[in-house]
């Protein structure tokens, strides 16, 4: 089997310690290709590097640091096809969605942030007949970027870009769940010219090279997108080290659906929103609160549509749910299934593990589930599922909907559903959440500001926001006297 390799100051190779494990194609449950084993030694190399490319990649003008993440960009676009097939192999998701959504975005990743440092300005302040201040932008130094399974390479680029745009050379590491994309995106930087140590990726798990990365000195700024207990982990060894941290973290995102919907679209979307990428994407609603009047017409109406979804091998065009990405996973997701069963939730649709033809027989398949009579404090309403589960329950008043809603520890996203602006925006502003998508679902302009509340995350990413924290403000004050 082929053995991915680590990109470390401009070059593919193998991890010190020599020592690999293996890549599961959760489509199959059969391992295909060898991910490196690193460890500290890995990451220290890794830091070396990044830490000696610095003081050119900073003081770059910005043009030419544009013009080489441009160049990343468009071999993103050129090898769309290849790099598609490999995240669906890699993450179980169905290939169409590859296709049109995690690889385009990766290069929408590079694309908008190597553009976005070409139009940048800082602010002055002046102090009449005294003085004149001026704020200066500048690269921190070495980030450190740790991304999660569910969206490979969009999360994995969706921090690199900008860390790499702002002037920072970058150490990331990517899933070891999922690892392969981030492999040839390294193949794409040494072919577009990025410089040899800007970026460096170094292939592992979450302990041997997460917390290296974490808790190095070398690295003053940490951009980590996963769990929320992995997020306090990080937090406990980076905070005492005064480290620039952004977290995004778990979610339980409620989905609110008033009578006076536009019926037909609010149920389209809602099974976007619950079940796309097998309902493994942090944005994804995973609690539906419908009015009383309309409750059953929905529930009707949705579970006949997800009985109707197809589950099963990736690479089929018709598939709409994939197989989960791992079978700890997959067993998590049953654990829940079980759980709500046992808290009095029934089972509408789903729950049941699926064996397909072939080589697939041995994949990690599950139908989507759908359960009804469940109290909104209990723990399948309270704990993050990430996978193709929702709860549905009915909900009376607007005041009753919003205290479920907001009742969790997490506050990632919202979807409300109705025709009333007023109450859209009066909603929208009470909602305890970092994004509130009204009428539609992962609607996403880049120049937002994405990121949660309360457990669900630290900082914000997106737009000039995620520039602004790969760089440091300084003030400048010159007198005039
Ligand atoms: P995870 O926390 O298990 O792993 C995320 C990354 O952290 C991986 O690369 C992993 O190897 C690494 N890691 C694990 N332990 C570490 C440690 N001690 N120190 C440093 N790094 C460590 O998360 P996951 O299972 O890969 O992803 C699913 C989670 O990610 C869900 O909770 C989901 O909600 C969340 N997520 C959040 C967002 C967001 O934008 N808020 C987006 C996607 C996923």
């Amino acid at each position: 089997m082929e053995s991915i390799l680590n990109y470390i100051n401009g070059k593919l190779q193998a991890p010190v310690g020599q020592t690999y494990f293996d890549n599961i194609n959760p489509s199959t449950g059969k391992a295909y290709c060898f991910i490196p084993d690193s460890d500290e030694r890995d990451v220290e190399l890794a830091v070396s590097a990044a830490q000696a490319a610095f003081p050119a990649w900073s003081s770059m003008p910005a043009a030419r640091r544009s013009a080489i993440l441009v160049k990343i960009s468009e071999l993103i676009t050129r090898d769309l096809e290849k790099l598609a097939i490999a995240e669906s192999r890699d993450n179980g998701k169905p290939l169409w969605l590859s296709k049109s959504v995690d690889i385009p975005r990766a290069a929408s990743n590079f694309y908008f942030y190597a553009t976005g440092i070409l139009h940048q300005s800082t602010e002055a302040h002046a102090m009449e007949g005294m003085a004149i201040n001026y704020t200066l932008r500048q690269p921190i130094g070495v980030a450190g970027c740790i991304s999660p399974w569910n969206l490979p390479l969009y999360l994995f680029s969706w921090k690199i870009a900008p860390a790499l745009a702002s002037g920072n050379c970058v150490v990331a590491k990517p899933s070891e769940i999922t690892p392969y994309t981030a492999y040839m995106l390294s193949a794409l930087c040494i072919e577009a010219g990025l410089p040899a140590g800007v970026l460096n990726i170094v292939h592992g798990t979450g302990p041997k090279v997460g917390g290296p990365i974490t808790a190095h000195p070398g690295i003053p700024v940490i951009s980590f997108t996963g769990g929320t207990q992995t997020g306090a982990a990080i937090s406990k060894v980076a905070a005492p080290m005064f480290k620039k941290m952004s977290l995004e973290l778990g979610g339980k995102n409620p989905n609110i659906i008033f009578a006076d919907c536009d019926f037909d679209a609010a149920v389209k979307t809602t099974i976007h929103s619950s079940f796309s990428n097998q309902g493994e994407i942090c944005l994804c609603g995973s609690r539906i609160f419908v009015e009383r009047p309309l409750y059953e017409k929905f529930k009707l109406a949705f579970v006949e549509k997800v009985k109707a979804l197809k589950v099963g091998d990736p690479f089929h065009e018709e598939t709409r749910i994939g197989a989960i990405v791992s079978k700890p996973h997959l067993e998590k997701i049953e654990y829940y299934i079980n759980l709500a069963q046992e808290e009095g939730g029934t089972v509408l649709c789903g729950g049941e593990r699926v064996y397909p033809e072939g080589e697939l027989a041995s994949g990690y398949y599950l139908t989507p589930t759908v359960i009804e009579g469940l109290p909104s404090n209990c723990r399948t309403n309270m704990e993050e599922i990430f996978g193709p589960v929702v709860t549905i329950m009915p909900f009376d008043t607007e005041e009753e909907v919003l205290a479920f809603a907001n009742s969790t520890k997490y506050g990632l996203a919202a979807t409300v559903w109705t025709q009333n602006l007023t109450r859209a925006h009066r909603v929208a502003a009470n909602l305890h959440s970092g994004i509130v998508w009204i009428n539609c679902w992962l609607l996403r302009d880049l120049r937002t500001p994405f990121g949660g509340v309360k457990q669900s995350g630290v900082g914000r990413e997106g737009g000039f926001e995620a520039l602004e924290f790969f760089t440091e403000e300084k003030n400048v004050c010159i007198s005039l006297k």
